[in-house]
């Protein structure tokens, strides 16, 4: 286990996508999980007003008093609003508002809560909305690392390719990495999906996982148990896929999943981790 030493910085990181439905919350959610899992203070904070759900997919939506808008507005004290995780103690949760005013967000305020979390955590991960307007803004001013989700279609390719070159123009995103989610290595195999590798090509970002597509990660969602915290000798694929994943982003060198994907392809994805590998 990585060592949490108190002098580390908090991390903070932005998950986000341009395109909706592609698993921004549910990587927020499981790599969030996973690095709590691993020992380190985690706190996950929604920016989707009016949309909230990573407190569903965590099982925490009855636990919800005051949200991340009471705490802007002084409603409440920031400790009021952080719901505590069922299983892991040191991970908590900053949950959305559900009013339809969005106004109440700006990236200044959002800055002022995470410089609060920064003191009591070792890794903040906002959870944004779709699109590239006002909530990608709110969501990515804070972060100084971000985590772009993408599917492998040429739509959510496109919306990814446009959020990056957003996240170019923010001095304070020190990188960026590529979560490559619902891949089908069957339908890659028989050339009906993109490769892992045409997607790299194009957005040409280093990758941080794949994740399979996995009905267990709707399983996981309606239940409010992460998949990463899924234990078994049968835990599904993608509960190890997001494990590693956080592993990678506390800085762990771990090799990529095989996923029943050809040899000659996995070669492929393992050669341009090995090239695009930072610290991950
Ligand atoms: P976003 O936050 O980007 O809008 P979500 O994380 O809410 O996306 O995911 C959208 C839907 O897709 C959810 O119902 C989720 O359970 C499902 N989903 C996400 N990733 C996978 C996957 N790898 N396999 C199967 N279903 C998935
Ligand atoms: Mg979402």
């Amino acid at each position: 286990m990585a060592s949490m030493t108190e002098q580390q910085p908090c991390r903070v990181i932005v998950v986000t996508s341009g395109k909706g439905g592609v698993g921004k919350t549910t990587s927020t959610a499981n790599i969030g999980a996973g690095l709590a899992r691993m020992g380190y203070k985690v706190a996950l904070i929604d920016t989707d007003i009016g949309l909230r759900n990573l407190d569903i997919l965590m099982g925490l939506e009855n636990r919800i008093v005051y949200n991340i808008v009471d705490v802007i507005e002084d409603r409440c004290k920031l400790n009021q609003a952080l719901v505590k995780d069922k299983r892991l103690p040191n991970l908590c949760l900053l949950p959305a508002a559900q009013t339809r005013d969005k106004s109440a967000l700006d990236p200044k305020n959002m800055k002022k809560v995470v410089e609060k979390l920064k003191k009591d955590f070792d890794f903040v991960l906002i959870d944004s909305p779709a699109g590239i307007e006002g909530g990608f803004q709110n969501a990515v001013a804070a972060a100084s690392e971000a985590i772009v989700v993408a599917t492998p279609e040429m739509s959510s390719v496109r919306d990814a390719d446009r959020i990056i070159g957003l996240l170019e123009t923010k001095d304070h995103i020190e990188h960026y990495k590529l979560v490559l989610n619902r891949v089908r290595p069957d339908m890659m195999r028989s050339n009906d999906m993109m490769d892992v590798d045409d997607v790299i090509e194009i957005l040409s970002v280093k990758l941080l996982g794949l994740i399979p597509e996995d009905k267990d990660i709707i399983v996981s969602t309606n239940r409010g148990e992460p998949i990463a915290l899924w234990e078994g000798p049968k835990t599904p694929k993608a509960t190890l896929a997001y494990q590693n994943i956080a592993a990678r982003v506390a800085g762990e060198d771990v090799p990529f999943l095989d996923f029943d994907i050809p040899e000659t392809f996995m070669d492929k994805v393992k050669g341009l981790f090995k090239i695009g590998s930072g610290a991950a």
